[in-house]
């Protein structure tokens, strides 16, 4: 084998969770929000006209970064938005990991920053969580060339003090730190108020989960003006087009309607804390969670057999096979409903495999 295949980018794409082809299936695998979004999301979708569709659509979504900014009360200039946070996370990587020395993130974590770490050549090391799957911030008090985290961190559900937050941005004030906050309000507590503090910090959100948007992709970053232009500039130098018009009309449609928001969210959050109680008495411990799903152990069944026979009864939660996490599951907190079958399915597996 020579030739072209030389000279190819080899490279191990992420894998996403499973999006089940049957229909009557119970989908607690993607973090997903298991309630529509706004309903003025489709109220906008209703009157758009589709003829506009043979336009380009504004390059700079300003309609969409006007929304985005006028809720989080900061300039326009300082938000920065994407096709889905993965999309405004790989910009960030490009624009902002260009250093010889590696970057740093932790080892059990959204397991897409190895796969864009790798993709733009660029060197990192990852470091272990403690016992409990906390990230200790001393970890990251040395040389590096930029840091990333999500806070809460993923699959884990912990969320890590502001405080401890913090003391990682100021001791790295020469590289720039992304802080991932795909579940922030989930009753996290945001960075976003440091970002006039530290002019090395960008704060990365997401309308996939608590917006309950992920198909429609739009993600968002906020950071200071000169941080976000560079974005911006390398953005521009890749696709100008990215934002389309259904997305921008929906997205601001989602963010000005912060009562259904708050509703949901609040919804999630009671089911959560009745699910940690739940698997509870099935014999689960879980992580002090902060997010949208459980990341739940069993003290006798096995996770991957679990996993295996939810889905045999059409239950779709995440397994991952990987060093210190195999023996867990992640479970998206869905409704009450579903959760209720979720809870039947698990009280039958543990009195069967017992
Ligand atoms: C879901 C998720 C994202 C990506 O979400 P998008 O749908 O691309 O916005 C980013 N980071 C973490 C930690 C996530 O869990």
């Amino acid at each position: 084998m020579s030739g072209w295949r030389d000279n190819i980018r080899e490279v191990t794409p992420y894998t996403p969770g499973e999006q089940p082809k049957i229909s009557d299936v119970i989908k607690l695998n993607t973090n997903e929000c298991p309630y529509g979004p706004s309903p003025k999301v489709k109220k906008v979708l209703d009157e758009m006209n589709y003829k506009r569709f043979r336009l380009y659509p504004d390059p700079n979504a300003s309609k969409l970064v006007g929304a985005i900014a006028k809720y989080h009360g900061v300039s326009k200039e300082k938000v920065f938005v994407g096709v889905g946070s993965d999309d405004v996370l790989g910009m960030a990587f490009l624009t902002c990991f260009n250093s010889d020395k590696e970057i740093l993130f932790p080892d059990i974590t959204y397991s897409f920053y190895d796969v864009w770490a790798d993709l733009f050549k660029i060197s990192y090391k990852t470091i272990p969580l403690d016992e409990d799957f906390r990230i200790k911030k001393e970890d990251y008090f040395k040389e590096n060339g930029g840091i990333v985290f999500p806070n809460p961190n993923a699959p884990t559900a912990v969320e890590m003090p502001l405080s401890d937050v913090e003391d990682i941005i100021a001791k790295n004030p020469n590289v720039v730190v992304i802080v991932d906050e795909a579940y922030v309000d989930f009753g996290g507590t945001s960075a976003l108020k440091l970002i006039d503090k530290y002019d090395n910090l960008l704060v990365v959100r997401t309308y996939s989960k608590s917006r309950a948007m992920a198909g429609m992709r739009i993600g968002y970053a906020i950071g200071n003006e000169e941080l976000i232009s560079k974005l911006k500039a390398v953005k521009f130098s890749y696709n100008s087009y990215t934002m389309n018009m259904p997305s921008i009309e929906a997205g601001v449609a989602a963010i000005e309607d912060d009562d259904y928001f708050r509703e949901i969210v609040g919804k999630i959050i009671t089911t959560r804390e009745k699910a940690k109680e739940e698997l509870k008495k099935l014999g689960f411990s879980c992580t002090d969670t902060k997010a949208n799903f459980l990341f739940a152990s069993h003290k006798e069944i096995q996770a991957s057999v679990i996993f295996e026979e939810l889905k045999k009864r059409k239950i779709f939660v995440r397994y991952f096979n990987k060093p210190r996490i195999d023996n867990y599951l992640r479970i998206t907190v869905g409704t009450d409903e579903e959760m209720k079958k979720l809870y039947e399915a698990l009280e039958d597996i543990v009195n069967t495999c017992k």
